[in-house]
């Protein structure tokens, strides 16, 4: 099966940049529009705002740098996780802002969105403790067909091998990881609270796995789009080997 991270890094960060470029010239360009009136209140008013603007402008440009080489080379380049935090929270609106200018899709931004936070998450993350983390499925992976309710006990699941969820339920047991099902955005809040895990391996369309990335923080969260073969919501794939993946980088090795 093919990798479903059809949109990689490049665009969210290079959006991102585009927009924080724009921010910093329509902000100095108001400076220069209302300097001369503050100017005539105080004559330092001009300099030291234009000073605490650089000092700003700085900032950003810096964590800008370092969330782009953190993303791009999944090393820790000494970025806090508020720097994280920011771009997580703020640069999804800002990009898809931008985006509508000039007409890229929502979907692909926000895919990228998705690999550019994995791979923050690779870069940043401390190994877990299998306990501590939880694979979190959409009830659309499930067959159409399979009678069985496997949304209040994943563990009803018989494996058959009509869906994903028999072998992700037999890595989840090989890895020694919790997992869950949930039928929406609500259900799957409340099995976060409840759970309580340190990291989630979320598997969604980009539309859920944005959302439930920014609403979880600062509990992290690694999303894996799903696969539609026969459109959104109904008999979905997902590519086990990136759950695999993903349980490798992030799971204790001596947990396993
Ligand atoms: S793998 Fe499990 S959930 Fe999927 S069809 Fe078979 S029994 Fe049902």
């Amino acid at each position: 099966m093919a990798n479903n991270k059809v949109i990689g890094k490049g665009l969210f960060l290079w959006l991102s940049t585009f927009s924080l470029i724009g921010l910093m010239v329509m902000v100095t360009g108001l400076w220069y529009f209302i300097s001369p009136r503050l100017h005539e209140f105080n004559q330092a008013l001009p300099f030291v705002l234009l000073s605490a603007l650089r000092i700003f402008f700085l900032i950003l440009v810096i964590g800008t740098i370092l969330v782009f080489l953190t993303s791009v080379f999944e090393k820790n380049f000494l970025i806090a996780n508020f720097a994280v935090k920011l771009f997580i929270r703020f640069m999804y609106p800002i990009c898809i802002f931008v985006g509508r200018i000039f007409r890229i899709r929502k979907e692909k931004i926000g895919e990228s969105f998705v690999s550019v936070n994995d791979s923050l998450i690779k870069a940043l993350s401390p190994k877990y403790n299998a306990s501590d983390v939880l694979i979190l499925l959409p009830h659309c992976l499930q067959d159409t067909s399979c009678p069985i309710r496997i949304t209040v006990n994943p563990d009803n699941c018989k494996r058959c091998g009509k869906c994903n969820i028999g072998d992700i339920s037999k890595l989840a047991e090989e890895f020694g990881v919790d997992i869950a099902i949930a039928t929406g955005g609500t259900l799957a809040r409340r099995i976060v609270l409840k759970k309580k895990p340190k990291l989630i391996i979320a598997v969604a369309c980009y539309r859920d796995l944005v959302s439930g990335i920014q609403d979880a923080f600062p509990i992290k969260t690694f999303g894996i789009l799903n696969i539609r073969p026969q459109g959104p919501c109904i008999n979905t794939k997902v590519d086990v080997q990136t759950i695999r993946e993903a349980l490798n980088k992030i799971i204790m090795k001596s947990d396993k």
